[in-house]
């Protein structure tokens, strides 16, 4: 089951992969025609995440599966066929590694899947709802256990007392892999596709995970050598995105420079008003 499980995985990268989009450039001025790829966030947007969300709702439902299979060994240990010689506890025990292998796996397809095809921000339920599901998925597949065996009068403590620890410890650490500690956004897509458009070059390093656009970013200080190139080749050197630090520096600045603007604006607008005022005045006292 984990074999066809990790074999699916690998087609859905590969599928995922693949759609990567190229451009002609035609220069107008001098008619010389490039080929060139399009940036990660505009690749994204051309891909499809329906392979990976269909695969994370699989692999939740087979978490949930095991999840029944473990309640069922910890509780009825005599008449189940598929585990007969091992102890109640240790069969539940190895249900709740498979529930929670198999809850993990499909809630990191989700989560991959929202950094491809994120939900807006302006619509807060439904954001909240698609950057938390897996969470909800890893409650539902041993919550629901540690209620059932806390509440069975049967088992004994010994068991009892384990498999809630088990059961608990998975839910923890499973949920903390889970988390999506950096929910990304469309708008925030919007925007690293505009970034995209307008920036040539990005830095990043070989064991990095992210891309730059400054060069003096905090997170290369420590980088000897530093790669140069597109966007799109950034992300064949296996970089997912562009830096959030970088994207709030651009950000800073582009609010800096419409502020500097307005207040150009701003001032020569006062002036025009103060030198038509006064030329009126003129006017009256002529
Ligand atoms: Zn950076």
């Amino acid at each position: 089951m984990l074999y066809f499980a990790s074999c699916f995985i690998g087609l859905l990268k590969i599928t995922t992969n693949m759609a990567e989009k190229k451009h002609t450039i035609i220069s107008a001025s001098n008619g010389q025609t490039t080929t060139r790829r399009v940036g990660v966030a505009e690749a994204q947007l051309s891909r499809s995440t329906t392979g990976l969300r269909i695969g994370a709702i699989l692999l939740w439902v087979a978490a949930f599966v095991a999840e029944f299979f473990a309640v069922k060994a910890i509780l009825s240990p005599v008449d189940d066929p598929f585990i007969p010689s091992l102890s109640p506890l240790v069969a539940g025990i190895i249900f709740l590694v498979v529930d929670a292998i198999l809850v993990l796996v499909g809630s990191l397809l989700w989560k991959k899947a929202n950094h491809i095809h994120p939900a807006s921000e302006k619509k807060p339920v439904l954001f909240w709802l698609y950057n938390n599901l897996g969470v909800i998925a890893v409650v539902l597949a041993f919550a629901p256990f540690i209620i059932i065996l806390l509440s069975n009068k049967k088992v004994d403590k010994r068991t009892k007392l384990i498999g809630v620890i088990v059961a608990a410890v998975a839910l923890l650490a499973t949920g903390l892999g889970s988390y999506d500690w950096n929910p990304y956004s469309q708008e925030e897509q919007q925007e690293m596709l505009q970034l995209e458009q307008a920036t040539e070059n990005v830095y990043w390093t070989k064991g990095g995970s992210v891309y730059h656009i400054y060069e003096d970013c905090q997170h290369l200080d420590r980088s000897d050598s530093l790669f140069l190139g597109t966007a799109t080749e950034a992300e064949a050197a296996g970089k997912q995105r562009l830096c959030k630090t970088c994207l709030r520096r651009h950000q800073t600045e582009v609010e800096a420079a419409q502020t500097v603007n307005e207040n150009t604006l701003e001032e020569v607008v006062e002036t025009v008003t103060e030198t038509a005022e006064s030329f009126s005045a003129d006017e009256v006292t002529e």
